[in-house]
């Protein structure tokens, strides 16, 4: 195994530079991951353009990822060399408060792989094992790195107590809102209605599984909602759209006693809600923070049953070399794609 590794590093927003390291060897706990895969999202594309405050550069980002085993410090049941992974990207301290109530994904002293450690634009990473979950070998190493979005999605949808029977709206059918689209189908809820501008979006919900589209913005929706859920309001409404005005447009589609599910956020203040609705339709309103390893687990056995296909979800695929130019494109466009994937293994 060569023990030089190439790696894509964010020296400043917008600006990559690509370096090489010597590889460590993994000691006791500690695995060397070769990468395959590496999705970007919405929190990539805002570490990029430098959005968050107090990002310390140099950064090198990537936290959806998947990978080979290609080294372990020590033996563990879990994994062998040559077994495919994806990485748990929340990174714990273990003994905070949340975490040792078993809220690690809530953990006070909590890091992003990708962000505050190294990330996945590499060709190997070492990481802790216990980081580690394996793959089936039969899934492809560039869809899966959708089930690090599908864990979350399914720990909003555990908050968000779904139920058989429920009529669920989902705003915005981008690979969040689909994947939640998906979910919802299996936990029985009807009708799942997903809400999105794009057509080509809804042709994707409605192969979801999606009972119905409504073609319209969020503020748009409310009276083709109200017509679906025969004029009483959803049970659940899930936000993935994520604008300052999202808030109040779920809260009117609620039915009394329904849930808000707020997803994807804004750091926009919110103008023009008041709280009233919580005392008198008695709504909820439900915040989800990232992705407990019970979500991880869940979302492998979900795609490995086959109940959701993200094949279809990689829009683009581009080398780790050019990770520079996935990025411009992502941010020229980042409505054009379900997923970007960077591609470790190739040249
Ligand atoms: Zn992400
Ligand atoms: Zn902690």
């Amino acid at each position: 195994m060569s023990q030089q590794s190439t790696r894509v590093v964010l020296v400043a927003p917008r600006k990559f530079e690509v370096a090489e390291r010597v590889l460590p060897s993994p000691r006791e706990g500690e695995a060397l991951v070769r990468i395959a895969a590496t999705a970007v999202c919405h929190t990539d594309l805002d570490i990029y353009t430098g959005g968050p405050k107090n990002l310390r550069y140099p950064i090198v980002l990537g936290h959806e990822s998947t990978g080979v085993v290609a080294a372990l410090g020590s033996q563990t049941p879990r994994l062998q060399p040559g077994q495919p992974v994806i990485i748990n990207p929340v990174i714990t301290c273990g003994h905070c408060d949340c975490c040792l109530r078993g809220h690690e994904h809530l953990c006070r002293n909590a890091g992003l792989f990708g962000r505050e450690i190294e990330g996945s634009l590499s060709r190997y990473v070492l990481i802790p094992t216990r980081y580690l979950y394996p793959l089936p070998h039969a899934m492809p190493l560039d869809e899966a790195t959708l089930l690090e979005t599908l864990a979350t999605v399914r720990h909003a949808q555990v908050r968000a107590n779904l139920q058989a029977g429920e009529a669920v709206v989902v705003f915005g059918q981008g690979a969040t809102g689909l994947l939640h689209t998906r979910l919802a189908v299996l936990s029985g809820c009807h009708p799942v209605i997903a809400v999105s501008r794009s057509r080509w979006k809804l042709e994707r919900a409605a192969a979801m599984g999606a009972h119905e589209v409504v073609a319209a913005g969020v503020e748009d929706a409310l009276p083709e909602v109200a017509r679906l859920t025969h004029g009483l309001g959803a049970d659940v409404v899930i936000d993935t759209a994520g604008g300052a005005h999202t808030l109040k447009a779920g809260i009117d589609m609620l039915r009394p006693g329904g849930r808000f599910c707020s997803f994807s956020l804004s750091h926009e203040p919110v103008s023009g809600v008041s709280a009233f609705p919580l005392y008198f339709k008695e709504v909820s309103i439900i915040g989800s923070r990232a992705l407990t390893s019970a979500d991880i687990e869940a979302a492998i056995e979900i795609a490995a049953g086959g109940a959701i296909d993200v094949s279809g979800f990689v829009s683009a695929t581009y080398p780790l070399l050019d990770a520079a130019a996935a990025f411009e494109e992502y941010e020229r466009n980042p409505n054009a794609y379900l997923r970007i994937v960077i591609d470790s293994r190739a040249d």
